[in-house]
């Protein structure tokens, strides 16, 4: 059995390899270690092996990982669904948020971000398949929702981030990761600091890097298995990510 340092071995070298083969700098593509139900002493692990950039699912969860890890100098990424009276703790524990999906949550985020700590990082999530089962904004919301977060100062618009529908045939996704891009090229004209987009996991990483990704989330790939249920904070009745939730 291979172990987590193996894998993220494995995994680094499959994304550096795929980033090469479609012309790209390994460096310009992050592997976001997903670290949701694992415990503190595999991140530690992960970071042992060359793990930088963490990302959790669930607030509670997250919260206590990252206050038992302290002397751990990761970044930390919140990629859950998140409630509106959930923001508090994660402007205060999280570096990025990658699922903002309405100006509420992200004045939110903006008024209770510590003023000792710089602006959090974060992405739009876009429901790029119009799958009533995801989280995210519409194609024709992105721009509105971008001019009003630019606009908050301690939020940092850096990007995109999608989660697509399960069931979609190669070509469908590559389309849909096509538009991805497009969409982060068109911000990117608009507001310079925008550099991020959160595209790809363990099955469509190599389409996603062939479309531009600069972030792959991978979870099970550099953890292993990953138990049912989770003890905290599990996906609740908010509607978002539902599918990576209860995997
Ligand atoms: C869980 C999750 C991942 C990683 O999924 P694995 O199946 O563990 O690789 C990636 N992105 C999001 C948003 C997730 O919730």
């Amino acid at each position: 059995m291979a172990n987590i340092t193996e894998r993220w071995r494995s995994v680094r070298e499959k994304v550096d390899t795929v980033a090469k083969q479609y012309g790209r700098s390994p460096e310009n593509v992050r592997v976001l270690a997903v670290s949701k139900t694992f415990p503190a002493h595999d991140v530690e692990e992960a970071w042992q092996a060359g793990a930088r950039e963490f990302g959790e699912n669930y607030v509670q969860e997250g919260i206590e990982k990252i206050q038992s890890l302290p002397n751990l100098a990761a970044t930390w990424h919140f990629i859950g669904p998140l409630q509106s009276n959930k923001t508090r703790p994660v402007a205060t524990h999280f570096d990025w948020v990658h699922t903002i999906d309405r100006l509420k949550i992200a004045q939110r985020l903006n008024d209770q971000r510590p003023d000792d700590l710089p602006p959090l990082k974060v992405c739009l999530q876009v429901n790029i398949s119009a799958d009533p089962d995801k989280a995210g904004v519409r194609e024709d919301e992105i721009l509105d929702l971008a001019e009003a977060v630019q606009a908050l100062p301690r939020l940092e618009l850096r990007g995109l981030m999608t989660i697509p529908a399960l069931d979609l045939d190669a070509a469908t996704l590559a389309q849909q990761f096509q538009r991805m891009q497009a969409w982060l090229e068109r911000l990117q004209t608009l507001y310079p600091a925008v550099d991020t987009l959160s595209m790809g996991m363990s099955d469509d990483l190599e389409l996603a890097v062939q479309h531009g990704s600069t972030c792959v989330r991978i979870g099970r790939g550099i953890f292993g298995h990953r138990a049912a249920k989770l003890s905290t904070g599990k996906a609740s009745a908010d509607n978002s990510n539902k599918a990576e939730g209860t995997q």
